[in-house]
């Protein structure tokens, strides 16, 4: 079943508002294996819907409209539905009653724009709304199913869980194509998303089911297995399939899958090796900390964050070694391995580690340019430093800048960090 979800509302062209239900519905559709084709927003202009909704007609079998259901002017989907389809608008009797019953109980007049709200293409069917005065309505034309649901999201949503999904479940098993789609993301860190896709070159050309789609997530990159199968258990079997080719490939590049992000994939290290740490941050302002600390139970293993942001900080608490700071300057190699050091000493933890850079938009140096960063670890027997330049601005420094040093313990937790 091919499936187009049409948004109206000028508030959504224009920014105002996030189209948030077709996502949700898109998402609700995925779980029956409805593949949605396309995603048109579109304004409080009849001419206009009625285009889109001519083209949706052309080419998908359920078409789903949300937006402009409400009594005023500008809510023109029912109307612009219904002469799309040659159909008159009736009124349903039913919920005329409920609306008059509605405004009774809330002791507001009913005015004759409400009425508007009991017209029905002729031969559409209501899904109820509890939650607002605009039923759904549900038509059915020539095998394609057209149905039609309120703007807010508080109203949409339930409709469509409660009403819609069942009815949709109804008529795929009537075809014999009820279905799942599910998915699973493989979240990959260290390689752009460009060169990620010339790793697996070979998976992403001649793919059907599981479908791979790679995508730039902030610093890393997310790789979504999509499988469409019968049954939930034959679509894992499909994915997990899928996802152990990608694995041979891509090795320790992934290093979580679907909600599982980097400070998790760090946490659980740390918590099975049973390794305890302390950071000196810089450039990062506290954000390792706060993203560390951002685990339940990261008391187990995280010992102290300090933000050591001013040169006598380095010194005074840390211990780094004041020429070094005034021949090589606060942002260098050296100083970082000092931080990493001297927080491991200072917290007694099995692992330091220390960050400082230029988070910009200020602060460049001939040779030290903006986003220059330096992260050392140090633990026993055990030191590596290095120098990155990050791009963008200073949120995206400091982002990346703790993205790069997360990465950088779990390599290091796993074995796989080279001392340097
Ligand atoms: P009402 O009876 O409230 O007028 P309606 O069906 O006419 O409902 P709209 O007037 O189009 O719906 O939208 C009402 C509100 O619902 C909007 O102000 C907006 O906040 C929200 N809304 C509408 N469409 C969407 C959408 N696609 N995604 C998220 N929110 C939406």
């Amino acid at each position: 079943m091919r499936c187009e979800i049409i948004a109206v509302g000028t508030e959504l062209l224009m920014g105002q508002t996030t189209n948030t239900n077709a996502r949700d519905i898109a998402r609700e559709l995925s779980s029956l294996g409805v593949g949605v084709y396309y995603q048109a927003v579109v304004g409080d202009n009849e001419e206009r819907l009625a285009d889109v909704f001519r083209q949706a007609l052309s080419r998908a079998d359920l078409i789903i409209l949300t937006g402009g259901l409400g009594p005023t002017e500008d809510d023109i989907t029912r109307e612009t539905v219904a002469r799309v389809l040659e159909l008159p608008l009736e009124k349903n009797k039913a919920w005329e009653e409920k609306l008059e019953k509605f405004f009774a109980r809330f002791k507001r007049p009913m005015v004759a724009m409400n009425l508007r709200q009991t017209m029905v293409p002729q031969g559409g069917r209501l899904f109820h709304n509890d939650r607002g005065t605009a039923p759904g309505i549900y038509l059915e034309r020539e095998g394609k199913l057209i149905i039609l649901l309120p703007g807010p999201p508080r109203e949409m949503l339930p409709m469509f869980k409660e009403q819609v999904i069942p009815l949709l479940r109804e008529k795929l098993r009537d075809q014999g194509n009820l279905g799942v789609l599910q998915s699973k993301v493989l979240r990959v860190f260290g390689l752009g998303e460009s060169a990620m896709a010339e790793m697996i070159q070979p998976l992403l050309e001649n793919q059907d089911n599981p479908t791979l789609a790679p995508l730039a997530k902030g610093a890393e990159v997310h790789l979504r297995i999509t499988a469409h199968s019968s049954t939930p258990e034959e679509a894992e079997e499909l994915i997990e399939r899928k996802a152990e080719e990608v694995r041979a490939i891509l090795g320790d590049y992934i290093y979580g899958e679907d909600e599982e992000d980097l400070e998790y994939a760090v946490a659980k290290l740390l918590w099975e090796k049973g390794k305890t740490l302390a950071l000196a941050e810089s450039c990062s302002g506290g954000l390792l900390s706060h993203r560390l600390t951002n685990i339940p139970d990261s008391s187990k293993y995280f010992l102290a964050g300090l933000v050591t942001y001013s040169n006598e900080a380095k010194i005074n608490i840390l211990g780094v070694n004041p020429e070094l700071i005034a021949s090589l300057g606060a942002v260098s190699n050296e100083v970082a391995r000092e931080m990493a050091s001297g927080v491991r000493r200072v917290c007694h933890a099995d692992i330091g580690l220390g960050i400082t850079g230029i988070a910009g938009p200020g602060g460049e140096t001939p040779g030290k340019p903006v986003g220059l960063t330096y992260i050392a670890l140090e633990s026993d027997r055990f030191q590596f430093s290095n120098r990155y330049e990050f791009w963008g601005d200073r949120q995206d420094v400091k982002q990346r800048a703790t993205q790069t040093a997360l990465n950088l313990l779990r390599l290091y937790l796993l074995g796989k960090l080279k001392a340097k």
